[in-house]
């Protein structure tokens, strides 16, 4: 199947440009035995290349381009399929766009093209080579430092532990793991994410329970997150819990319970933040909209969890605005190198400041990817980068510092 790749990239500072026709020729070679056509522009600082041809030998190039270290900041912005080529001519050919006049680069490039109806019927790929050529979306293209400029420096501030825990009331744990803002070094939340008494996950303590059982075991168990939270030294910082929106909905005077719980605690509803994943809400919108009246009337905020894994997204965020909404991981893995993804987080991140819905990201593993989304405008996240949950207590924190 012919297959379309289309990417942009940052040219190394160290490359003298000299070296880029013979990069292109050996490429050339190499292409044209593989049976992958394409074009390659280049402006003086960014590449943006397609390249055609059968699925693999496409796959195998591109990812062998990932790997030259004579550019960086690769951003995939096109996977697609196509009945024919655009440029069908060459393995590979370098286009300088400055070495052209303005007003005719775009036709110069065009020229360069085989295919016939693409030009006429509006095709991606070729209104992606237009907006790169006429240089429309460039405030776009973060110039990501490499990982390696950062160190991430464990910090045994917030460290602590409870061994001697007197449960038996209760057959769940909780592991902590913090929200930070990484430039302002401060833990924004602590969210409880609940255990087994082996540590085994939220889906495995869940399993024991059948029907509405659920429910009730995720509401009660609240009360030792309060607890525990409260005996790690939560102090006034705040607290993120939990829930199934059904929880808030099925089990009589849930809102009440967590109150008194959390005064029970010492904590402050204030300082608490519950958390709901989206795809649950749809089913008794109306009940669970009453329920979240009584926790924000108490003073409880609410954030939206796993943003853009479900399938209510956005006609959810229309009929109901929470203080906060976490991107879910499939959205942040890699955003550094998808402009699928980054398209969308520009979106989620413009729509939220409109609203003034605070945006968390959560699931950041790599220095990449957290630095990609600084530079978008996210400042609070949650990750094994900077913490992993720690069982019955609050882990240290790695604060990333410039090497
Ligand atoms: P969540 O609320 O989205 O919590 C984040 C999950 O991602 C946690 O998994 C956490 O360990 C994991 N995580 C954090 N950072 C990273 C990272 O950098 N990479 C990766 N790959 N994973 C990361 P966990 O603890 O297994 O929890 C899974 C889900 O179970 C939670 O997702 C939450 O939806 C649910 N859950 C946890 N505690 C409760 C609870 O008390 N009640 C209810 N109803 N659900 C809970
Ligand atoms: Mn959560
Ligand atoms: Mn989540």
């Amino acid at each position: 199947m012919l297959t379309t790749i289309l990417y942009r990239s940052h040219l190394h500072d160290h490359v003298p440009i000299k070296t880029l026709e013979d990069m292109v020729a050996k490429a050339n070679r190499k292409n044209k035995n593989s049976d992958v056509t394409g074009i390659l522009l280049f402006d003086g600082l960014h590449f943006f290349q397609l390249l055609e041809g059968p699925r693999d030998a496409v796959q195998g190039i591109y990812q062998r381009i990932c790997q030259d270290a004579r550019h960086h900041n690769l951003v995939e912005l096109m996977h697609d399929f196509a009945p024919e080529r655009r440029f069908g001519k060459v393995g590979m050919e370098l286009f300088d766009l400055r070495e052209h006049d303005k007003d005719t680069v775009l036709q110069a490039v065009l020229d360069k093209g085989t295919s016939r109806y693409q030009l006429t019927y509006k095709d991606r790929a070729l209104q992606f080579l237009r907006t790169f050529v006429v240089a429309r979306d460039k405030e776009n293209y973060f110039e990501i430092p490499p990982a390696s400029t950062w160190e991430f420096i464990p910090d045994d501030e917030w460290l602590n532990e409870l061994d001697d825990l007197d449960q038996s009331v209760q057959d769940c744990r909780f592991a902590f793991q913090p929200i930070i803002d990484p430039f302002a070094r401060r833990v924004t939340s602590l969210e409880a994410l609940i255990r087994t008494p082996n540590g085994g996950s939220p889906e495995e303590y869940f399993s024991a329970f059948g029907g509405e059982a659920i429910y009730h075991a995720d509401i009660q168990s609240k009360r030792l997150a309060f607890n525990v939270a409260s005996k790690l030294g939560i102090g006034e910082h705040r607290l993120s819990i939990n829930l199934l929106p059904m929880s808030l909905v099925t089990v009589p005077n849930a809102v009440d319970f967590l109150l008194a719980e959390i005064k029970a605690s010492g904590l402050v509803p204030q300082q608490v933040i519950v958390e709901v994943t989206e795809n649950e809400i749809i089913s008794r919108s109306d009940e669970f909209a009453a329920e979240v009246r009584k926790l924000k009337a108490a003073g409880i905020s609410l954030a939206l969890d796993d943003f853009g894994a479900g399938f209510a997204g956005l006609s959810l965020l229309s009929k109901f605005q929470p203080d906060k909404i976490k991107i879910d991981r499939e959205i942040i893995r890699d955003v550094h190198k998808s402009g699928p993804k980054q398209a969308i987080m520009h979106a989620i991140i413009k729509c939220c400041a409109s609203l003034e819905i605070a945006v968390i990201a959560e699931g950041v593993e790599q220095a990449e990817e957290w630095m990609w989304l600084e530079a978008a405008g996210i400042s609070q996240f949650q990750g094994f980068l900077f913490a992993h949950p720690l069982l019955n207590g609050f882990p240290a924190v790695a604060w990333p510092e410039i090497k």
